[in-house]
């Protein structure tokens, strides 16, 4: 979600990646996967059901649906799952567009993720030049249309190898809406649906091919609104109370806050509401906004000092009447809508994905797949490097702070949990651009989707056929979880919401 993703490719991994074979991370552990008859099983599923997938992540791309608002893009791939055995709870969490696909039972439990919702304005031909589908339509510029059909691919190709060795336990793919606010894992985490999960394995669309241990930061996202009295502002604005000028005061307390926090820490805004005329004085204003930080803690420390900003800011803009009622006093809201913790990667978990993705290798883009990526990347001004071809080697130690955050995140507080990055737009290509967008809905990215299905599915095989495995990467998230013990942002009695602008 938002701006910068934990995705985007640092340059010096590029340049690791430039000097090194895919591959030589140098972990004898994990790096000398041979292919098990039960991952031939899988990447041969995942083989003969790619072109089903391929449609529904272009039917995807093509829909572009917003946050919550995803009911096609969600429907065909439970839909999917469904017609293939697996059994499908939907409406999950409060959410008409969230499910959980399972099929199997009992432990080892392997968990998928599949988001699909789309960008605002994002709207973006398969093509080199900016060209809409449809201007101010929403766009697949995250890749979330190759996100979801890609886990969904790596339930079949999984279920597959289960059925065909007869694996123990479960394999689930979770339809997890609204991802671009922060909002589906939230509550399907505060719901309790990954408290029985040993391994989350997720992937994201990205530029390059990857498995780190980058870090995001921790967000909370929220509406402030304030009140005031209205009047007419020429001839009797002293009988108002503008709500606008609260707001104003407001941002420029924050704006001042941003020179005295960590240099971690973010916050962000838009103005939702800043009045109906000049000539009316504000009756009501409102911005929504972003507060992050490296954690969960120093997210918390910002947020509270901008909530004593919304205070000093109504009580400037009503004076001696602060707290009367009787004069039309009301105080200001705050609406949350979702708190992001920062991310916990387990490291044993990624060595096992990375490892996979060794094994299963890159995929390949013809001529025309490179000519493309070129094309895109002169466009944007970009150097054209092309697609990237090889595998950035595992390194533990290089996980650069990431300005972005994801609701993938929560989970990975409850339940071992890892990212795999494939490349599916050209290199150095930014996510949330109509250069991804375009991207999203090439072959190439088709071709890295299926790559992501094959690795996921190979990382599943493992989790169910090694106990060891299980074990230390419980170990390994056992000892990190207790550093900071998940208390769900959002409570029992709060219900997933949007910001007013985005409804
Ligand atoms: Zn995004
Ligand atoms: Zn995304």
């Amino acid at each position: 979600m938002s701006s910068s993703t934990p995705y985007a490719t640092p340059l010096f991994a590029l340049l690791i990646a430039s000097c090194a074979a895919a591959g030589s991370a140098g972990d004898p552990l994990t790096d000398s996967l041979e292919w098990t008859e039960a991952k031939r099983s899988a990447a041969e599923e995942a083989d003969s059901r790619a072109s089903d997938v391929i449609d529904a992540s272009r039917e995807i791309w093509g829909h572009a649906e917003l946050a919550l608002k995803e009911s096609h893009s969600s429907k065909i791939l439970a839909d999917m799952l469904e017609a293939d055995g697996f059994e499908v709870q939907r409406g999950v969490a409060e959410m008409p567009t969230a499910w959980v696909a399972s099929w199997g039972s009992g432990k080892p439990v392997v968990a998928y993720l599949a988001e699909y919702d789309a960008l605002p304005g994002l709207s973006q031909k398969v093509s080199a030049s900016v060209e809409p589908v449809e201007a101010g339509a929403g766009g697949h510029g995250c890749g979330h249309n190759l996100f979801g059909a890609g886990s969904v691919g790596a339930g079949l190709a999984l279920k597959a190898a289960m059925q065909a060795h007869d694996l123990p336990g479960t394999v689930r793919v979770y339809g997890t809406p609204a991802e671009e606010h922060g909002i589906g894992k939230v509550w399907m985490v505060r719901d309790g649906l990954f408290d029985d999960v040993d391994a989350c394995l997720s992937w994201h669309p990205s530029n390059e091919n990857e498995v780190s241990l980058q870090p995001s930061k921790a967000l909370r996202s929220f509406e402030v609104t304030f009140y005031g009295r209205s009047a007419h502002a020429a001839g009797a604005p002293w009988q108002g109370v503008s709500a606008l000028d609260a707001l104003e005061a407001f941002e420029t307390g924050i704006n001042l806050l941003r020179e005295h926090m960590p240099e971690s820490a973010r916050i962000h805004y838009v103005v939702t509401n800043g009045g109906a005329a000049p000539n009316i004085v504000p009756s009501i204003a409102s911005a929504w906004l972003f507060t992050r930080g490296k954690d969960w803690p120093e997210e918390e420390r910002v947020y509270q000092h901008v909530r004593r900003i919304v205070e000093g800011a109504d009580l400037m803009a009503w004076g001696e009447e602060h707290g009367q009622a009787d004069k039309g006093f009301k105080p200001a809201q705050i609406q949350m809508f979702t708190g992001l913790y920062h991310y916990n990667p387990n490291e044993r978990a990624a060595r096992q994905m990375h490892a996979n993705l060794v094994l299963v290798g890159p995929a390949e883009y013809s001529e025309e797949n490179q000519a493309f990526a070129r094309e895109l990347q002169v466009s944007f001004d970009l150097e054209p490097m092309g697609m990237h071809a090889e595998i950035t080697p595992f390194d533990p130690d290089a996980a650069p702070e990431s300005g972005g955050s994801t609701d993938v995140a929560n989970i990975s507080w409850v339940c071992p949990t890892i990212d795999l990055n494939v490349a599916n737009w050209p290199m150095n290509i930014p996510a949330h651009s109509w250069a991804s967008t375009a991207a999203s809905g090439s072959e190439a990215a088709y071709k890295a989707m299926i790559v992501a299905s094959k690795v996921l599915a190979c990382a599943g095989v493992d989790v169910l056929t090694q106990p060891d495995l299980v074990a230390e990467m419980r170990a390994e998230f056992e000892e990190s979880a207790a550093t900071f013990p998940y208390v769900s942002p959002v409570g029992p009695d709060d219900h997933p919401s949007l910001p007013t602008s985005m409804r």
